[in-house]
C-alpha cells in the first residue's frame, strides 16, 4: 500500500524545479539584457537596468536617444554592481537598424540575448481629441506603438536571436517586453494618442506572443499607472508648487503615485525564470487603479 501511496503522490506531485538556495531574487543570473529610454534619472529604465544588476545579470545595455546621462548610470552600475558590463547605445528607438545593431552587437559579444526591455515612449498632448491635430495625434502614436516603443520591432529582431539562445523549448526562454500604460487598458480623460498607442503595445504584445509560440520566447506588456518619472515630473513639480500633490493619487486605491522601482521589480520578474509561464500579458503595475471605477455614491 505504501509504494502505492508514494506511486500515486509522485505521480500527483511532480517534482519541482529547485530555486538557488537563500535566493530571494528572481533569477536573471547571466542574462543579457536591453533596455531602450534609460537615460531619465529618475526614469523606469534606469530603475529596472539597477534592479537587473542587482539580480545578477551578466550584461545590460543602456540605450536612449537622449544619451547626456548614461555614463553616469553606467558608472553608478559598475560602481554598485561590478560583475556587470554594462554598456551604453545611443539611438532613437524608431531606427530599425539600430535595433538591430544593438541585437547584433550582443549575440556577437555574449553569443545570447535574453530580455528586451522596450520601454522608450513619450506622452501626447493632454487635451480633449477635439482640440488635438491629426499630426499630433500620428506624432504620438507612431512614437509610442509604431515607432518607439516598439513591442514590434523589438521583436521582430530580438526573438530571432532569443531563439538562438534558447535551444531547451519551450521555457525558460527570451522574454521582450513593452512598456504599455493602465491608460492603454481604460479610457483616459486626457491623452488620446497616448491611450490609444498604448492600447497598441498591450496588443502587440498579445498578438505578438501567439505569433512567437513554440519559439521559447514570451512577449507581455507592463501597464504603470501614474509613476513619478522624468515624464510625469512637471505634473508633480506644479502640484508641489500648488500643495497639492496628494491630489495626484486622490483616485487611487492605494491613495499614492507609484514609484519607478515598483515598476522595475515586475519587469524584473517578467524577465526572470520564474516568469517562465507568464506570456501575452498585459500587467498592470497601478496600485489597483484600473480594477474599478472610483465612483461613490
Ligand atoms: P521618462 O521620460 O523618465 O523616460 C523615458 C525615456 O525614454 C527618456 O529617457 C527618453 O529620452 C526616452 N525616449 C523617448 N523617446 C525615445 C526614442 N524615440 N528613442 C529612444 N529613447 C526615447 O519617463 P518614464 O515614465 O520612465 O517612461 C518610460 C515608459 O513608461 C514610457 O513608455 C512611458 O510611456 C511609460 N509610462 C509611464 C508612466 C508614468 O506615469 N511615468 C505611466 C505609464 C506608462
Amino acid at each position: 500500500a505504501q509504494t502505492r501511496i508514494q506511486a500515486l503522490s509522485s505521480h500527483l506531485l511532480p517534482p519541482i524545479a529547485k530555486v538557488a538556495p537563500g535566493s530571494s531574487k528572481p533569477r536573471v543570473q547571466d542574462k543579457v539584457v536591453i533596455i531602450t529610454g534609460a537615460n531619465s534619472a529618475l526614469g523606469i529604465g534606469r530603475a529596472t537596468a539597477h534592479q537587473y544588476a542587482e539580480s545578477g545579470a551578466k550584461a545590460i545595455y543602456l540605450c536612449d536617444f537622449d544619451a547626456s546621462n548614461l555614463e553616469a548610470h553606467k558608472q553608478e552600475i559598475t560602481q554598485l554592481y561590478p560583475g556587470v558590463d554594462v554598456h551604453t547605445r545611443q539611438f532613437d528607438a524608431s531606427d530599425e537598424a539600430k535595433v538591430k545593431a544593438v541585437i547584433d552587437d550582443a549575440m556577437d559579444r555574449y553569443g545570447r540575448l535574453d530580455v528586451f526591455f522596450a520601454n522608450a515612449g513619450i506622452t501626447g498632448p493632454n487635451r480633449v481629441f477635439t482640440d488635438i491635430s491629426a499630426e499630433e495625434f500620428m506624432n504620438v502614436y507612431k512614437v509610442d506603438t509604431l515607432r518607439a516603443n516598439s513591442v514590434f520591432l523589438a521583436a521582430k529582431h530580438a526573438a530571432p536571436a532569443m531563439a538562438k539562445t534558447s535551444p531547451q523549448k519551450p521555457a525558460p526562454g527570451g522574454s521582450i517586453i513593452g512598456t504599455a500604460s493602465v491608460a492603454g487598458l481604460r479610457s483616459n480623460a486626457g491623452s488620446t494618442a497616448y491611450s490609444a498607442a498604448k492600447a497598441g503595445v498591450v496588443s502587440l504584445a498579445q498578438t505578438i506572443s501567439f505569433q512567437l509560440a513554440g519559439s521559447g520566447v514570451r512577449v507581455n506588456a507592463i501597464c504603470p499607472g501614474i509613476i513619478e518619472t522624468g515624464m510625469t515630473a512637471p505634473v508633480y513639480e506644479a502640484a508641489r508648487a500648488r500643495g497639492s500633490e496628494k491630489k495626484i493619487g486622490q483616485l487611487n486605491p492605494m491613495k499614492r503615485g507609484g514609484r519607478a522601482d515598483e515598476v522595475a521589480r515586475v519587469v524584473l520578474f517578467l524577465g526572470s525564470d520564474e516568469a517562465s509561464y507568464v506570456n501575452g500579458q498585459a500587467w498592470a503595475v497601478d496600485g489597483g487603479l484600473s480594477a474599478g471605477h472610483p465612483f461613490v455614491p
